[in-house]
């Protein structure tokens, strides 16, 4: 994608009647790209701001999202690198088990392609794509906000009547905006590694990818894949140790790339609002709490933001209680799937090695795999589902010491 790059700025004064824009997105991942794009389609001037020179780059993230979310958002073939219907799981001691469904669950995309195509996409719809262009401050200074914004290093001041923060997590200024993580925080960092047969996503679990962690290998480019590790600590150790044993096994080369750790929400976000500005995506903790995904919850956020935006600009009151829809219609499509996703995690970080080897080991008796797999939950919608599973293994466990599964497995093998 040609990035239209830094444009020409209005110059403003800090207060007064004068927009020079109605809404300033800040941020053009896909959380602040696709809320550019549904108020730019709505008619409102909107500024998408970017830090980097373009969107998509640096890039930290695998790319991994649901078919239902390829679907709704219609993603096209063209940024899709491979789809999946079927996973390895690993076990802490290393045994395989292979989860697959008839149809395809998930896709791989491209995801600097990604980022580069909602980019795109909002401009198509009539946003100014501003690049180079680090927000620095975002002020409320009653009926609208005015940013302070470095453009290649030079300081300018715009107004918008509101602002869309969509700044991922930790950044500066959603610190200094007031909007905290309130949250517990994982980490991810992977590396693209030489791979010339990697025909398979595989998940590892146990120490070796860290406490409350997992690891996993992704096929990526021609011959490449991607090594990753999300886990609560030592991230780019356990990294590098998983890297190690894959090559000691012969089954990956050297490493062509590692991008940048990043740090991920778990859990909810206190507050999403502000006078003036509405928060999505990982700044406001819209991620999945089992696997660390962000990229479907967060543009879910953008869709409650753009809805509540415009809502709040024809009824000419952007300050917190004019923008407050925002908390409740986020909450209502993702609220719950946050709060037990928090709560299956910490259950299953509470699971010893040699327990997880059990679990695991029912997954290789095909009837039983059969059974567990079939109740497999949707991709980005599982929490519920897989809640009842383990409330029955930890039911069963009560009363008998173990699961009736595994006494079966038993008998079974
Ligand atoms: C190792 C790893 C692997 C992951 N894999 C997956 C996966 O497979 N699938 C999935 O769904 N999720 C994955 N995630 C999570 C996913 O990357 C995030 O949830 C997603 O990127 C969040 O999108 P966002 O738009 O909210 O923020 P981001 O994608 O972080 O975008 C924020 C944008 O804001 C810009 N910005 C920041 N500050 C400013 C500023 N002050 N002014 C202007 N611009 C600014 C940044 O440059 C950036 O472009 C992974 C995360 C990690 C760490």
């Amino acid at each position: 994608m040609t990035t239209p790059g830094t444009h020409t700025p209005v110059s403003t004064a800090e207060t007064g009647d004068h927009f020079d824009f109605d809404v300033a997105v800040i941020g053009a991942g896909p959380s602040g790209s696709r809320g550019a794009q549904l108020l730019a389609s709505l008619g409102h001037r909107v500024a998408l701001f970017e830090r980097d020179p373009e969107p998509g780059h640096p890039v930290h993230c695998t790319g991994i999202i649901s078919r239902e979310c390829v679907e709704q958002y219609e993603l096209p073939s063209s940024i899709i690198l491979h789809g999946a219907n079927s996973f390895v799981l690993r076990s802490p001691r290393g045994h395989a088990a292979r989860v697959r469904r008839k149809a395809i669950q998930a896709y791989i995309v491209d995801r600097i392609a990604l980022d580069q195509l909602l980019a795109a996409r909002a401009v198509e719809a009539g946003a100014t794509l501003i690049t180079n262009a680090t927000v620095e401050d975002v002020r409320w200074t009653g009926g609208g906000v005015t940013l302070s914004v470095a453009v290649t290093g030079e300081r300018r001041a715009y107004r918008a009547r509101v602002a869309v923060l969509a700044t991922g997590h930790g950044s500066p200024l959603s610190r200094k905006l007031g909007f905290l993580p309130h949250a517990e925080v994982i980490s991810g960092c992977q590396a693209v590694v030489e791979a010339p047969n990697m025909p398979e996503v595989e998940v590892f679990t146990g120490q070796i990818v860290g406490h409350g962690g997992y690891g996993w290998i992704v096929p990526y480019k021609t011959g490449q894949a991607l090594v990753g590790v999300l886990t609560r600590a030592h991230t780019v150790r356990y990294m590098h140790g998983l890297i190690q044993k894959l090559q000691d096994d012969g089954r990956i080369g050297p490493i062509v790339r590692e991008f940048r750790c990043r740090g991920i929400p778990i859990g909810l976000a206190e507050r999403t609002v502000v006078d003036g500005i509405v928060a999505v995506g990982d700044v406001a903790n819209q991620v999945k709490p089992t696997s660390g995904g962000g990229i479907y919850y967060g543009m879910l956020g953008a869709e409650s933001a753009a809805a509540t935006v415009h809502e709040a600009l024809a009824a000419g009151d952007t300050s917190a209680v004019g923008l407050g829809a925002y908390e409740a219609r986020w909450r209502r499509t993702m609220e719950r799937e946050i709060r037990t996703g928090q709560t299956l995690r910490h259950a299953c970080e509470q699971l010893s090695d040699g327990t997880v080897e059990r679990l695991h080991w029912l997954l290789r008796v095909p009837g039983l795999r059969r059974v567990l797999t079939a109740t497999s939950p949707r991709f980005d919608w599982h929490s519920a589902p897989l809640l009842h599973v383990l409330d029955r293994f930890r039911r069963a466990s009560h009363a008998t010491g173990e699961p009736p599964t595994m006494q079966r497995a038993r008998r079974v093998s």
